[in-house]
């Protein structure tokens, strides 16, 4: 028999809820052994671990050698511990048997209460309990519970049972059903399960626990739980862990009940115990939101002494993991029993203030800070929100489940919200309550609201995670999911009308309510204060106009690390001059229309600078094909024609013969400036007098003129002299001197491999990861749009390399340019300029030595924070290997 040990006893020492074990155990098993180590009440359990959970699918749903024989032995254990047996006639014991892997992934996977009760055993709880009532409705969840999630029968098919009961009844609640009714249910129920899975309901306690084992492993795999892991990018080899535990029970009277919470408001970072409690109930039912939680004050006042010892525990938790902590308890008339903790999800908001909190508190230290923040979470906080000069009247109040504001279309069904994303409209997906198989709906919603549920419904846990705008428990909604539509009062709203909701007071508003960008707040700033202490690549900005780069700065530019000159062509007159330029038939057409652009392009050069005094302005030549200049339209082509003092005949003549089969591999780049040299040295006049013509009021232009789509570094020098030649020239002319740099852009695939020629030429290069990808991949870029999200899906490609750069293909390519030229010019400055600014590609530029990084203005805020972990978690690894 294998010695391997596949099961833990909670509290076995060794499960201390650190590192290695966290991934054996998963979180929940690993925080409920850290409760027991800390002394805190827990009722007994054991873990399977996750590896049992791999090996069990590895062959072919078998549980590993021995895994069954250490259960049975640590059952034993609980047995003892707890004072009565499995499916013991007179003193039951009965499990709850809940998953658990490294992540948390709430209410993906499955989990069965209650298991241990059939017809013999409901006899003996309700003589030990002296509480026919409690034991009958334990009895009626665990059939709903292990058919729904153990036998695959819609739940629905239970609830429908249960609702038409309370309304015969005449009651709102299923804690108002007394024990015949409850008897009835029970039958009711028996049957369901038969007739939908053609099996009486097994009578076999231990039959029952091997069932329940098998969903929660085979539920690793089910389609809810791959759609998230897909969606938060977490690996579908870790397993999940298995919790077999002692059932307490929170739903034996008013002294009773159960609760979740949050050790500080998972919505604003406050410090103050954000926690909800239902009386006289089980914890499924305030995650599912069936019924509508109270605040944590009724415990108080029902169960004092047991809210006390969760105060004291609470704190303790939060102290000893360092982070926030959402936890799970119930209380069993009177007694406080722990059932979870693990480190909590928050919105971005909340993760900057309670970490910037926690370095106060003297939890933490600042690199930790920066370490905790997820980059994507700062982009929530760059989310629009109403515009708070904006007056308007609330159609309804629910809670503010998850901030920032929503505009769309209502649909009803998460199917519905994909369809209507697919095609590119915004929507409001509402529902009565969410549940895991929403996941795809929400995601593809721009905000959620529901009927049902509080502040730690499924809803408002999924939203906050994903940074969506969630309105949940919004009661006064009347939901008509067959008519596809609700209304409130005298209000209906139906399928395909406009609301908006405000995720931040909870308020639901009839039609749209314009939106602003949030300003970012103090803690935003000093995070990312933080990080840039810490982090060693630069941050620039692609930007193209004054304003772009005034955005720049505020985001936190050092510099700008791409104006694309060919934008300002597009603006007023400019185009006019631009197209009788590229129409002339000689040089000395071109010359007279550049002559045209030559001030207008000075002057935004000039502009520029201006808003960059002192940081360096990274200028490319122009560079797109040229089709995407020439007129559409016959009207355009006479007007130019008439510009130019030339036929029509002669114009659409030339006009077709600049016509390219593949304009982005044509006639574009600088091999526009080796056959045309005229529109670079205008070009190169602009920035240089831009230049001198702000030097002379005080402003220090840093230009770095950068030559694009070069295959072969003769290109470059070629146009390296010329450049140098016209700035000498002005330079003189002007008697200032201008740092400027001449380099270039790696952005074929023959340049990178031959950056080694490049670099003992260039002052510097930066790596034009978009042409790169499309000529490494041989994919074009305006056309991969139609196959590229298939072979995603398919899993061809691990990501879309134009959203994150392709670190087998094009990083490899890149680390190989990097290294050869640096091994001739050590220092070369090098940067990035294409659109993967994800955090991964940001890692990614840190570890191959890029010296900056830069896009958007918008996503550097995301750059600097991701640029800094990087610096961290490499400080960090070095550290480790010189201690090893
Ligand atoms: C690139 O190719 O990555 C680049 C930055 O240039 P553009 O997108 O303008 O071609
Ligand atoms: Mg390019």
């Amino acid at each position: 028999m294998s010695k391997k040990k596949y099961v833990y006893y909670f509290g076995d020492g060794k499960a201390d809820g650190t590192g290695k074990m966290k991934d054996l155990l998963g979180g929940k098993g690993a925080g409920l052994a850290n409760m027991v180590n800390l002394k805190f009440p827990v009722p007994s359990g054991f873990t399977i671990t996750t590896e049992a959970c791999n090996t069990y699918f590895a062959s072919k749903k078998k549980y590993p050698g021995g895994m069954w024989d250490q259960v049975l032995a640590n059952l034993k254990k609980v047995e003892k511990s707890m004072g009565a047996k499995l499916g013991d006639p007179k003193n039951p014991l009965l499990l709850s048997v809940r998953s658990g892997s490294k992540f948390s992934m709430p209410g993906m996977m499955d989990t069965v209460l209650n298991l241990g009760l059939n017809d013999t055993t409901l006899k003996a709880l309700t003589a030990k309990t002296g509480n026919e009532r409690f034991a009958l409705d334990t009895y009626r969840r665990l059939i709903t519970m292990f058919g729904s999630t153990v036998m695959g029968v819609d739940r629905m098919v239970f609830e429908k049972v249960l609702e038409a009961m309370k309304k015969k009844k005449g009651v709102e609640e299923d804690t108002d059903l007394n024990v015949d009714d409850l008897r009835v249910l029970v039958d009711k129920f028996k049957v369901i399960y038969r007739k939908e899975t053609g099996k009486s309901f097994p009578k076999d306690p231990l039959q029952q626990l091997k069932l329940a084992i098998n969903a929660v492993f085979d539920s690793w795999f089910g389609d809810r739980a791959v759609t998230y892991r897909n969606l938060n990018n977490i690996a579908h080899d870790l397993g999940t862990g298995v919790n077999v535990q002692a059932m307490v029970f929170g739903n034996m009277g008013e002294n009773s009940g159960t609760g979740v919470g949050f050790t500080r408001d998972p919505s604003t970072g406050k410090k103050k115990f954000f926690a909800e409690y239902l009386i006289d109930a089980q914890g499924e039912d305030v995650v599912a939101g069936i019924r509508t939680p109270l605040h944590i004050n009724e415990m108080k006042k029902k169960v004092p002494k047991a809210y006390k010892e969760l105060d004291r525990i609470y704190n303790k938790l939060e102290k000893h993991y360092k982070d926030m902590q959402d936890i799970e308890f119930t209380v069993q008339e009177g007694k406080l029993y722990m059932l979870q903790t693990r480190v909590g999800k928050r919105t971005g908001a909340a993760a900057l203030k309670i970490a910037i909190d926690m370095v106060k508190e003297g939890l933490i230290d600042k690199k930790e800070a920066v370490m905790r923040i997820d980059p994507d979470q700062l982009e929530q906080l760059m989310h629009p929100r109403i515009d708070p000069n904006f007056k308007y009247s609330a159609l309804a109040q629910g809670l503010p489940a998850s901030p920032g504001a929503a505009v769309g279309k209502v649909v009803f069904s998460a199917q519905d919200a994909e369809k209507a994303a697919s095609k590119g409209e915004d929507v409001i997906l509402v529902r009565p309550e969410t549940s895991p198989e929403d996941i795809g709906g929400m995601d593809a919603a721009q905000g959620i609201l529901t009927a049902r549920g509080g502040m730690t419904s499924h809803a408002a846990v999924v939203a906050r995670g994903m940074g969506k705008c969630c309105v949940a428990g919004c009661t006064a909604l009347n939901i008509e999911e067959k008519k596809k539509s609700f209304w409130v009062g005298s209000t209906t709203v139906k399928e395909g009308d406009t609301i908006t909701l405000n995720g931040t007071t909870g308020e639901v508003i009839i039609g749209t309510v314009p939106l602003v960008q949030p300003e970012m707040t103090g803690n935003f700033n000093t995070i990312l204060k933080w990080a840039d202490e810490f982090r060693e690549m630069g941050i620039r900005a692609n930007a193209d106009t004054p304003a772009d780069a005034r955005a720049a700065l505020k985001f936190g530019a050092e510099g700008i690390g791409l104006v694309r000159t060919e934008h300002m062509f597009f603006e007023g007159d400019r185009i006019k001059a631009f197209r009788e330029m590229i129409l002339s038939d000689d040089e000395a057409g071109r010359r007279k229309a550049l002559k045209k652009i030559l001030p207008m392009q000075r002057s935004d050069f000039a502009a520029i600078f201006k808003v960059m005094n002192g940081k360096p302005v990274t200028i490319r030549l122009l560079d797109p094909p040229l089709h995407e200049f020439l007129p559409k339209t016959d009207a355009e082509l006479r007007e130019i024609a008439r510009e130019l003092g030339v036929s029509f005949k002669k114009i659409k003549a030339r006009n077709t013969a600049l016509h390219e089969f593949n304009p982005m591999l044509g006639h574009r780049g600088c091999r526009l400036a080796i056959t045309y040299p005229e529109i670079y040295e205008m070009q190169v006049q602009a920035i240089i007098e831009a230049a001198c013509q702000v030097a002379k009021k005080g402003v220090k232009a840093i230009p770095e003129i950068m030559i694009p789509l070069i295959a072969d570094v003769k290109e470059f020098t070629i146009l390296n002299e010329m450049t140098v030649r016209i700035a000498t020239a002005i330079e003189k002319k002007n008697k200032i001197k201008i740092p400027y740099d001449v380099g270039t852009m790696i952005e074929i695939a023959r340049a990178a491999f031959l950056a080694h020629e490049i670099a003992p030429e260039a002052d510097f290069y930066s790596f034009g990861t978009n042409d790169l990808t499309q000529t490494l991949f041989g994919l074009s870029r305006d056309d991969a749009g139609r196959f590229l999200p298939y072979y995603i899906e398919q899993g061809i490609f691990e990501v879309d390399p134009f959203i994150s750069i392709d670190k087998k293909g094009v990083g490899a390519l890149m680390r190989l340019a990097i290294d050869s030229s640096r091994k001739i010019k050590k220092n070369m400055k090098m940067g990035i300029c294409g659109e993967q600014l994800d955090p991964d590609s940001v890692e990614f530029c840190d570890e191959i030595g890029l010296t900056y990084v830069s896009g958007s203005p918008y996503r550097l805020p995301v750059a600097r924070l991701a640029a800094a972990q990087a610096t961290l978690k490499k400080k960090g690894k070095k550290k480790a290997g010189s201690m090893a």
